[in-house]
């Protein structure tokens, strides 16, 4: 048995306590938390300073694209930024597999126990089999030809197979609301079958605009480039009326990655269709492509199930659950440490029903974290994780 005691620990099942202890077996089981120090002195208490928390739990991530680390264009937007990825994806495809299992070491290290990582080929599974990590990998196609939505279908359906054949937990899910025809994402949906749903929604100020007006950047960059836009331009309905409640039932758990361009009536359209919606961020990628963030008060007075991502090493610098969160407080210093940790940990296991991860509930193995060089319970600059159980 451990015993930790640390200057915060925030649980996430229970209110955040000042200097209390965790008990845990070896194997990182949780026991229980108290208030006071042990009775006997049969085991050495392990000290620390800092908030000591549950593995994070990464909810978007595409491993595939770790080789892309510094090679695009920062603050570009988001359509200039989708169309440097082909030509930077067939760049390096030697690097492919050692930068991999970099992203996976570098997430193992600071304090991530699962992830939703974004796949549109195999080149993960080898890695993924070997990992500590818990992945759910959402196999993900794209296609505006309707004429190639069977093969491309088929496909997907060979690489989520080969997922599964290797124990590997997946699902096939459309890339974004601009990016699959209708038949293809009729195809998607078909064989989802109420699995977990992952999609890009409104990552971009132009991809309303293409909907709903049928112009603007990102419309201009999928024209020029040939592709059959059909009945999405101009479509006089939003990228969740188009591409999600029309098909998908009440209930279907869906997670809906950036939302950095959703108003209050995009969000009160999704809740009220939606009864299973999570709302995943990744600051520090919006940060990158477009220089701005959410609105996460605005989330926070809709009530939403928020998660966080760290998004691909194409758009970011680091794989850290931490250093999103970072962003995030220092831009919106009103967000308390214990609710950024309620989306980091809590939320994303709640979501992926990884249901031993996200909390210190007694029988629960989630990992646990100790964020050092804090501020009382705010995060700082200089912050960093140490992970004292995986
Ligand atoms: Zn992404």
């Amino acid at each position: 048995m451990r015993i930790i005691q640390a200057s915060y620990i925030i649980p996430l099942n229970s209110a955040p306590i000042a200097n209390g202890y965790l008990y845990m077996e070896d194997d990182g089981t949780i026991i229980h938390i108290t208030k006071e120090a042990p009775i006997t002195d049969q085991f050495k208490v392990e000290e620390y300073d800092g908030i000591l928390c549950p593995g994070f739990i990464n909810t978007h991530c595409h491993l595939e694209l770790s080789h892309m680390k510094g090679m695009m264009t920062e603050a570009s937007g988001l359509p200039a930024f989708v169309d440097q990825i082909p030509k930077q994806r067939q760049k390096s495809k030697l690097d492919l597999s050692r930068s991999i299992k970099q992203g996976d070491e570098e997430m193992q290290q600071s304090g991530i126990v699962a992830v939703g990582d974004i796949s549109n080929t195999d080149a993960t599974i080898e890695i993924k089999s070997e990992s500590p990590i818990q992945y759910h990998s959402f196999v993900e196609l794209f296609g505006l030809n309707k004429n190639e939505a069977t093969p491309i279908l088929n496909e997907g359906l060979q690489t989520l197979k080969k997922f599964e054949t290797n124990d590997l937990s997946a699902s096939l899910v459309p890339h974004a609301p601009y990016s699959v025809s209708i038949d293809l994402l009729k195809g998607i949906y078909a064989h989802n079958k109420k699995n977990l749903l992952s999609i890009h929604h409104q990552e971009t100020p132009s991809e309303n605009e293409l909907f709903l007006e049928g112009q603007g950047e990102l419309a201009d960059m999928l024209l020029k480039k040939g592709r059959d836009l059909g009945a999405h331009l101009n479509a006089g309905k939003n990228a969740t009326e188009f591409s999600l409640t029309p098909y998908l039932s009440t209930d279907q758990k869906i997670l809906l990655v950036h939302n950095t361009y959703s108003s209050a009536s995009d969000i009160n359209g999704v809740l009220s269709h939606f009864t299973n919606a999570y709302w995943c961020t990744c600051p520090k990628a919006n940060w990158y492509i477009e220089r701005d963030l959410p609105d996460y008060n605005l989330w926070r007075k809709k009530g939403l199930k928020i998660t966080v991502g760290t998004d691909s090493l194409a758009s970011n610098d680091s794989m850290s659950i931490l250093e999103e969160l970072k962003l995030i407080q220092n831009k919106f210093p009103n967000i308390p440490t214990h609710e950024l940790l309620s989306w980091a940990c809590k939320n994303g296991a709640e979501y992926f029903e990884f249901d031993s991860l996200g909390s210190f509930k007694a029988g629960n193995k989630p990992g646990v974290v100790l964020i050092e060089q804090v501020d009382g319970l705010r995060l700082t600059p200089e912050s960093r994780v140490r992970v004292l159980s995986r």
